[in-house]
């Protein structure tokens, strides 16, 4: 499948009420090319004025006796459908546009629609599946439950998967029938405007999903203290979805789901398959330019396998294939702007002067565009900041362990707990690695795959709530339990 190049930008404006509009204000900010550096186009800034006005059509949607608050659960399943039909019609156009605007290589792009396009029709068919209970209680009494949608929805995300995050957030919203107001991340607003259209195309009622591109100081910030929204889903760092909690807190304690940063151990046993586990753990630090919040960022390696293991990784990273992302031969593009191109370098700087052995990589790829080499640093110890830091970049860690107790004390010291992995043959070893590590999702002999309908989420610091399937479903229903009062012969 070719790439578009030069995909057309087609819309610039905030989307509300099914209507592309500038910002109150007028107010604009660029969005930038990180291969180089250069302006894309101007895109209408939302502040908090406009997100009034959202929150205002969002709530409208959701009034009693609206076409959407009276659809079928079935109805808007088939909305859903034909959403991510629209999405497998364009996949190639939305894929270049992701390109252009975040950087990641054009296949990677791709991988991101289709996991978009599975997400969709996975909620499309729960839509109507979404039940409550009947509860035996005591007495003359008959007490079931409704899993009822808060209302208007707040959802904010990030640059690194910008298509894909926007899916993962109105795609349960919808099928649970709540309407929604969501803030693209600045860096990448582009696919989400081009989603936003598909919406409407795929037939929405007008104010069910509005898009209001902006900054997080002023548009994030008014989305999670809107008195008017009910629940704030998050997706971002540790540091601001505290403060996007604290705002939910002070402005009506609405319910808050985040999906936080990580620092996750991927450990390989001496028995692992030694090739396999190389070729993964490239991949578990090196996809996305390491721009990826389950990133294998600390690997473990038994001393048994250690010097061969750093060895072949070294040679890997090496072999990596960094620039243009719309080339097909390309692997690595660029990080996704300055700041983080920056954080990665100066990172990999205190890496260097707290004694990690750098093995290769170290510096910014050319001086045009934010590309970073790929890195490796080995003999990492746990006191450096790359072993603590999410570094969210093409840096790999590697650490030596000698025992199972060892490795499981290494891998669970840290503040984060979203993701994990092992590499062993022996079910014992494995069985006793996964029950004890400290994290949301453990992969086993692999790493990075999941799937619609697997719930995703993290332990500690990474996050509060679930993300896909059943349980991310969940999250964005509200529980209604009723008690009706029984004749006697009723209980018969
Ligand atoms: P970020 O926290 O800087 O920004 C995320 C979003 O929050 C952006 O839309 C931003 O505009 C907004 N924001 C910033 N300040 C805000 C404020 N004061 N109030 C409200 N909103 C505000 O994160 P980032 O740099 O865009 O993304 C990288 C981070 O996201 C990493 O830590 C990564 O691990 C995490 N992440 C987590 C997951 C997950 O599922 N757990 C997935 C992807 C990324």
């Amino acid at each position: 499948m070719e790439p578009i190049k030069n995909p057309d930008v087609k819309y610039t404006k905030l989307f509300i009420n099914n209507e592309f509009v500038d910002a109150v204000n007028g107010k604009t900010f660029p969005t930038l090319n990180p291969v180089n550096e250069e302006k894309i186009v101007d895109i209408q800034a939302a502040d908090k004025d406009d997100i009034d006005v959202a929150v205002a059509a969002a709530k409208e949607a959701f009034k009693r006796g609206s076409v959407w608050r009276t659809m079928d659960a079935s109805a808007r399943g088939e909305l859903i459908y034909k959403l991510a039909e629209l999405v497998k019609r364009d996949i190639v156009y939305l894929a270049s546009l992701e390109t252009l605007d975040n950087g990641k290589p054009f296949m990677f792009a791709m991988g991101d629609m289709q996991a978009s396009i599975n997400v969709l029709k996975y909620h499309a068919g729960i839509a109507d599946k979404i039940n409550g209970k009947t509860i035996p209680v005591d007495g003359d009494n008959f007490c079931y439950t409704r899993r009822e949608p808060f209302g208007v929805c707040g959802c904010i995300i990030p640059w690194n998967f910008p298509a894909m995050m926007f899916v993962y957030k109105i795609a349960p919203a919808l099928a649970t029938g709540n309407t929604i107001v969501i803030k693209p991340a600045e860096q990448t607003p582009l696919s989400a405007l081009y989603l936003a259209a598909l919406i409407k195309e795929a037939g929405f009622p007008p104010g069910v999903v509005n898009v209001v591109p902006g900054f997080g100081p002023t548009a994030g910030a008014a989305i999670s203290s809107h008195p008017e929204i009910r629940k704030i889903a998050f997706t971002g760092s540790t540091m601001v979805g505290k403060k996007v909690m604290e705002a939910a807190a002070q402005s009506n304690l609405k319910k808050v789901t985040l999906e936080l940063g990580g620092k996750s151990p991927l450990i390989i046993m001496p028995d692992a398959n030694v090739d396999e586990a190389l070729a993964v753990s490239h991949m578990g630090v090196f996809y996305n330019m390491g721009q990826v919040c389950i990133a294998s960022s600390r690997l473990f390696v038994h001393e048994d396998i250690y010097d061969d293991f750093v060895r072949k990784s070294v040679e890997l990273a090496k072999k990596k294939c960094v620039g243009d992302p719309f080339d097909l031969k390309m692997q690595a593009g660029p990080q996704v702007n300055e700041i983080q191109m920056k954080k990665i370098l100066e990172l990999i700087e205190s890496g260097k002067q707290q004694g990690a052995r750098l093995q290769c990589g170290g510096s910014r790829f050319g001086d045009k565009g934010y590309f970073v080499q790929p890195t490796v640093f080995s003999d990492v110890k746990e006191d450096m900041r790359i072993y603590k830091e999410e570094i969210f970049g093409p840096v790999q860690s590697i650490i030596k362990f000698k025992t199972t107790e060892e490795v499981i004390e290494m891998a669970n010291n840290t503040t984060y707990g979203l993701a994990a992995g092992v590499f062993t043959k022996d079910i014992n070893t494995y069985q006793t690695i996964v029950n004890a590590l400290e994290a949301g999702f453990v992969w086993v002999n692999q790493y990075l795959n999941s799937g619609a309908q697997a719930p995703f989420g993290g332990y500690k610091m990474s996050g509060i709530g679930r993300e896909r399937g059943e349980e991310g479903v969940h999250e964005y229903t509200q529980v209604k339990t009723i008690f009706v009062k029984q004749p006697k012969c009723a209980k018969m």
